[in-house]
């Protein structure tokens, strides 16, 4: 970013691009625990499923460089090593162990509400200081809160479903 850019952020951008590498890391582990429980789903509604959660991989994946763009326009670097995002993340990664497309719901959703809350946290740090880290941190969020929902209502149908079978 240009040097006025950089100027007018009125935080600590350290820490702000500590944060922002920890999401990007989030991100990544996101992806790919979408991109490989949707190759692995079995059991009922399976195609609905498989569509939703390939739909979210190529979200997350989205807001992967929506974070990298930030990073480099506040003179950050971002992570460069795979490895280091176990160290960085803060939500973690559930390895789909179990196929089941209600366990891998679960597994996503939970990822989901930690990233609502990782974005709240992000968007309230720079609420002040950065209106374009904000703007940023808000759309992601909103993604966040819809994919939430989106695998909230699958959940839903399924039980309603086996339900009435
Ligand atoms: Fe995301
Ligand atoms: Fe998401
Ligand atoms: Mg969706």
């Amino acid at each position: 970013m240009g040097t006025k850019g950089r100027e007018i952020v009125g935080v600590d951008v350290k820490k702000l691009i500590g944060m922002l590498n920890s999401a990007l890391s989030d991100e990544w582990l996101a992806y790919y625990q979408y991109w490989i429980g949707a190759k692995v789903a079995q059991g009922p509604m399976k195609d609905g499923v498989v569509s939703e959660l390939e739909q979210h991989a190529t979200e997350e994946l989205g807001h992967a460089l929506l974070l990298v763009e930030r990073i480099l326009q506040l003179g950050g670097k971002p992570v460069l090593e795979p490895k280091e995002w176990y160290d960085l993340t803060g939500c973690g990664y559930d390895a789909p162990k179990n196929f089941d497309v209600r366990k891998l719901l679960v597994q996503n959703i939970k990822g989901e509400q930690c990233a609502i809350m990782s974005y709240k946290k992000l968007s309230d740090f720079v609420k002040d200081g950065d209106p374009v880290t904000y703007n940023m941190a808000v759309q992601i969020m909103t993604d966040e809160i819809e994919h939430e929902e989106d695998l909230q209502a699958l959940q839903e149908d399924l039980k309603m479903m086996l339900k009435r079978s």
